[in-house]
């Protein structure tokens, strides 16, 4: 079975063939506000503009027909209404033009399921930690539960902010973990683990104001935000492990790119004789393969998604999804 993956819940906009849990292509185009935050309708702008040349590379780079396409994936949501409405119009003309099946995804979920295939992980824990979402997520009674999250800030966006307050760009992440090599000073930053979530908060404020004063180097400063803020992690990461006695541990999203975090988990999993999965950068970021998989796991199980219900779901939390492939 060939399936066509659609990736657009955020600044991604991404399309992937993949052909019985193998990946023959996988093309992300992310778009790269100049400067601020992203805009929702210039986001739409952009993947409209990609699109075409996206769908083609994707079939070229596969070696794979349009015609042969058997079944079309696309990320429902959560996300920015504006960007997952391209994809999901592109789902819906695609499945009228070839006559084939479609199936919505959870993005959120996509993340988990793409370990679980590329991987030897069989039941793993994801600590999920890209721009927007911060959440450690696991496979309990026939759903995909949340059980730990940010209470406020995703951990992506946090360090995209507090990097351009510093001057150091966008996206802000490896620029942080570039500074954070050169930190020799731990500055003590407000840790906020409120049991199985953290919050960001406080640290955004105190960190507003060490910037003003200007007592600390950058480099310092980037170093004290990534041990503090991963530390968070890893502290709700290992007690969801615990909780649901599972021994794998699964990273994922743009932030999961950071080798510090990594090293981080890795220290973790090894005390507590747990396995730790990471994928290739390709994988861990907003990718259109892991949609795909997602996609054929729950075709397969019988699921399909109808023209009238692919529609957008924006606000879809990883619980609302009754997980029957599994
Ligand atoms: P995603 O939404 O999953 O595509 O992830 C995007 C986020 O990942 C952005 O906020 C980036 O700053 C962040 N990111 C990418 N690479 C790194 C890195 N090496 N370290 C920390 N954050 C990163
Ligand atoms: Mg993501």
């Amino acid at each position: 079975m060939i399936c066509l993956g659609i990736e657009s819940t955020a600044h991604t906009f991404g399309i992937s063939i993949v052909s019985d849990q193998k990946v023959l292509s996988n093309i992300i185009t992310a778009y790269k506000p100049k400067s601020g935050g992203l805009i929702p309708g210039k986001l739409a702008d952009h993947h409209v503009e990609v699109l075409e040349d996206t769908l083609r590379k994707a079939l070229e780079k596969a070696r794979v027909n349009i015609k042969n396409i058997d079944l079309i994936a696309f990320s429902q949501g959560p996300g920015i209404g504006h960007a997952l409405r391209i994809g999901a119009g592109l789902a819906r003309s695609l499945s009228i033009l070839l006559n084939k099946p479609m199936i919505g995804v959870n993005h959120c979920i996509a993340h988990l399921e793409i370990g679980r295939f590329l991987t030897k992980a069989k039941d793993p824990v994801l600590l999920y930690v890209s721009g927007a979402n911060t959440q450690v997520i696991a496979y309990e009674a026939g759903k995909y539960r949340v059980f730990g999250e940010t209470l406020d800030l995703g951990v992506g966006n946090f360090l995209d902010t507090f990097a351009r307050e510093l001057g150091l760009g966008f996206p802000g992440g490896p620029r942080i973990e570039e500074f954070a090599r050169k930190g020799k000073k731990y500055i003590k930053l407000p840790y906020s683990v409120k049991g199985m979530d953290i919050s960001l908060g406080g640290m955004e404020t105190n960190l507003r104001q060490k910037i003003k004063e200007k007592k600390h180097s950058k480099s310092d400063l980037c170093f004290s935000i990534q041990e503090t803020v991963f530390a968070m992690l890893v502290e709700v990461a290992e007690r969801a492990m615990a909780h649901t006695d599972k021994n794998e541990l699964l990273l994922g999203g743009g932030v999961a790119c950071n080798k510090r975090l990594q090293k981080m988990c890795e220290i973790m999993c090894k005390e507590r004789k747990a396995e730790l999965f990471v994928l290739e950068n390709q994988f861990l970021i907003d990718n259109a393969a892991m949609i795909a998989i997602t996609g054929i796991e729950m075709f397969k199980a019988g699921m399909k998604t109808n023209l009238k219900d692919a529609n957008i779901r924006p606000y879809e939390r990883t619980d609302d999804v009754d997980v029957k492939w599994r």
